[in-house]
């Protein structure tokens, strides 16, 4: 039994490794588990081009007091192998997905209960305490989720982006009769569909240029696809809501074309909910929100219990994410055929899995 063990860690811009890292230690209070599948993020494709963003380079993260190389992967299932003293959730043998929220717990926002809007807010996978992407890792017992006989552990890596969803449609003002326009059909925008299928949301229009994912959110649920680059995207969401315009809008896209044209298709005193990521400033048509008294909010990642929220409407079929998964690879493959799939491949994927378990 070796002490190392293989972790793909992220170094810099364009350059992730498969590491030998030392295995981490239980403590009290924390779970041990062996991650099983983890799912490649839009998060880490923008760190692993562009970054490092979120992931800390110059200063440690003042939670995790880690810099890079840092361990990727913060969507993820596993097997939990130990437990720290303390510890009554879960066992040895569980089968668990995290949830990756790292929050002080003392700011400002922490003491309301909103730990995903945490001033010194972070994420396992990108911010320290390692990844998914690993074969050991020890995170706190609060991170830890049971997955019900009924759920695979491929499905439990989709829980992460499926809580995004969810804690969006939550929070939103979304109400059951509702129109809803949901602009970008990557992981995120299929999210939202589900849920809103799971919802019993009569009327979903995704608004998606790639054809074959605009046929993923039909397979999903969505009422009507539309391709923006062909259609009026405004005059057609007014047809398909009998001229009154959508209700709620998500955007998923983080585009500038996106936004000016949702601010239009939502109606009187609608809400576009941005969930985006956003590369640069966007422009917004000020008066297309003064004068239709329309709302704008950001959503950030999931809040405490929509994890759980996910879980049961898996568990109870509510939602049905398996064909999300477009292909999976192993560990050592990582960034050849799982970034630059997502890169190059962007109009056939949904999501890539990683299957940690098998080894390399
Ligand atoms: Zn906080």
């Amino acid at each position: 039994m070796t002490d190392k063990m293989n972790a793909v860690r992220f170094h810099g811009n364009k350059d992730i490794r498969l590491d030998q890292i030392p295995i981490p230690t239980i403590k009290p209070g924390h779970v041990k588990l062996a991650p099983k599948f983890c799912g490649i993020c839009g998060s880490d494709l923008h760190e692993y081009l562009g970054g490092p963003n979120i992931i800390p380079s110059k200063d440690a993260h003042p939670i995790t007091g880690e810099t890079l190389p840092l361990t990727l992967g913060h969507e993820f299932s596993g097997v939990v192998e130990e437990v720290g003293e303390g510890v009554t959730t879960v066992k040895a043998g569980d089968r668990v997905c995290v949830q990756p929220i790292i929050y002080d717990g003392s700011c400002r926002a922490c003491k309301r209960g909103l730990v995903n809007c945490c001033d010194q807010n972070g994420f396992v996978g990108l911010s320290g305490w390692g990844g998914g992407l690993c074969e050991h890792i020890v995170v706190p017992e609060s991170c830890v989720k049971s997955l019900p006989d009924n759920i695979s552990l491929e499905v439990g890596a989709l829980i992460e982006p499926l809580a995004v969803g969810w804690h969006a449609v939550d929070i939103s003002p979304y109400k059951e009769g509702d129109s809803v326009l949901v602009l970008g059909g990557g992981p995120i925008g299929l999210a939202v569909v589900q849920v809103l299928v799971g919802k019993k949301c009569n009327n979903i229009i995704v608004s998606e240029v790639s054809g074959r994912r605009r046929e993923f959110a039909k397979n999903f649920g969505a009422h009507h696809v539309i391709d923006p680059t062909k259609v009026d995207v405004v005059a057609e969401v007014e047809r398909l809501t009998g001229g009154e315009g959508a209700d709620v809008g998500f955007d998923a896209a983080g585009v500038q074309p996106a936004v000016d044209t949702a601010l239009q298709a939502i109606k009187a005193r609608g809400t576009l909910v941005n969930i985006a990521v956003w590369e640069k400033r966007a422009t917004l048509a000020m008066n297309d929100i003064v004068f239709r008294e329309r709302a704008y909010m950001g959503i950030a990642t999931y809040s405490l219990g929509d994890f759980e929220a996910v879980i049961k409407a898996i568990s109870t079929g509510a939602m049905k994410p398996e064909g999300m998964i477009t292909k999976k690879i192993k560990l050592d493959r990582v960034a050849e055929e799982g970034f630059k799939a997502l890169i190059e491949d962007k109009e056939n994927q949904v999501k890539i899995l990683v299957d940690v378990g098998a080894g390399i």
